[in-house]
């Protein structure tokens, strides 16, 4: 629903991550050990989730096939969008591209909507 999304985009705080359903996604591909779903290359499954700091690129990201933005727009249920049929292994460097991705998206819907008032107020 937009309103969880709101919520999302002010605390920056997913609250669909680090749930018991997303705990048992990741513990799923983890098994599975299956190469990025996105480009196909291989993820670092044993590998830390930062180096020196610095985020792993190979690590695990359990991705939603159905963007959690785009489900929640829909309407699903949390359990849908947490389901393990809307998840795939990701490696960290294309999971942080198509959120990168979404997020302009996001941001372009929104600035739209403002369009009007921000006009207004410069012109
Ligand atoms: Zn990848």
């Amino acid at each position: 629903m937009p309103n969880r999304w709101r919520n999302v985009r002010a605390t920056g705080k997913d609250p669909l991550l680090g749930t018991a359903a997303h705990r048992r996604n990741r513990k799923h591909w983890q098994r599975l050990r299956l190469p990025c779903a996105v480009r196909g290359r291989a993820i670092d499954y044993d590998g830390p989730n930062l180096i020196n700091g610095r985020q792993n690129p190979r690590a695990l990201v359990v991705g939603h096939i159905i963007s959690r933005y785009e489900a929640m727009r829909m309407g699903w249920p949390e359990s849908r969008i947490n389901s393990l049929a809307n998840t795939r292994p990701e490696c960290r460097a294309c999971s942080n591209k198509s959120g990168a991705q979404l997020g302009f998206k996001v941001q372009q819907a929104n600035a739209k909507v403002k369009t009007g008032r921000t006009d207004r107020d410069r012109w």
